[in-house]
């Protein structure tokens, strides 16, 4: 039997779990930060809310007896992957990150990369514009300095308080998100610029797949750096160092 211990928060942990947990001789624990009032439902036990940073993390895992760690993380969650490098090192568990690649912008696509939400309300510019936000709840507070602009705010939960500014409307959702809906938001609300994360993957790609139809600009957040541990992009290749670790253990005799 194997401990696998997946920190989650993404699509693609639910897809590893829900993969992981038909396998008889895996016992896999997901770990949610516990941001969303009302998490998916996920196949396999759920424990939710921080460790208490690293040394939190690595006192789990030898409790729990994890063999392997596997950070499905979102690539802007760069805290808890940096507690998770921590950790493994401290506990002795072997480490996989599973990121997925940032997209990459195609012939005819306006993108501005920025540092964070702050330097991206400076390159909306002092003209009022329509602008689409797909950012995290927290990122949201220096929107509120360009009053100018009309808003619209996609968050899985709703946005508590308010943004203090006079035009914004907000849209809940959860992704996976199409690009045919999206085009049709963008759309429907006249929006003329998109400010998001280069998340990669397909999940939250609609906006990003919708505003090169429309002819769009986006203004894109940078990923921030993650700590330099082996990392694999897809469920597959997850898969894939898993049963080298299966083989491992069993060599050892663990
Ligand atoms: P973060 O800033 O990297 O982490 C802050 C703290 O939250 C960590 O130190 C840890 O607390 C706790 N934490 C984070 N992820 C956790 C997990 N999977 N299990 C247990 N504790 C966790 O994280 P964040 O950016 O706020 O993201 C929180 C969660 O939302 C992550 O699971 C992430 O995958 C998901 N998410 C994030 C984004 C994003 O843009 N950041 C987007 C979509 C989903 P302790 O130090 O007490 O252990």
């Amino acid at each position: 039997m194997q401990n696998i211990l997946i920190l989650g928060g993404t699509f693609e942990a639910r897809q590893l779990a829900a993969r992981l947990a038909g396998r008889p001789q895996c016992c896999v624990t997901l770990s949610l930060a516990g941001r969303t009032a009302a998490p998916t439902h996920h196949p396999v036990p759920v424990r939710i809310g921080g460790f208490g940073g690293a040394d939190g993390l690595a006192a789990y895992l030898r409790d729990r007896r994890i063999d392997r760690l596997i950070d499905a993380t979102h690539p802007y969650a760069a805290v808890i992957s940096a507690n998770a490098a921590r950790a493994a090192t401290a506990a002795g568990v072997p480490l996989l990150a599973l990121r997925r690649p940032a997209w990459q912008p195609a012939a005819g696509d306006c993108w501005t990369e920025v540092a964070d939400a702050m330097e991206a309300v400076s390159a909306l510019g002092p003209t009022p514009r329509r602008v689409f936000i797909a950012l995290g709840r927290k990122q949201l507070a220096p929107f509120a300095a360009a009053p100018q602009h009309h808003y619209l705010i996609r968050s899985v939960d709703p946005v508590d308080p308010p943004l203090s500014v006079p035009r914004a409307k907000y849209v809940l959702g959860r992704g996976p998100f199409a690009e045919a809906a999206d085009r049709d938001l963008l759309a429907a609300w006249h929006i003329d610029v998109i400010v998001a994360k280069n998340s990669g993957g397909a999940a939250t790609f609609g906006k990003i797949a919708a505003a090169r139809a429309l002819g769009l600009p986006v203004i894109l957040l940078r990923r921030p750096p993650l700590p330099p541990v082996a990392g694999v992009e897809t469920i597959e290749a997850a898969f894939a160092w898993l049963d080298h670790g299966v083989a491992l253990s069993t060599e050892r005799g663990v």
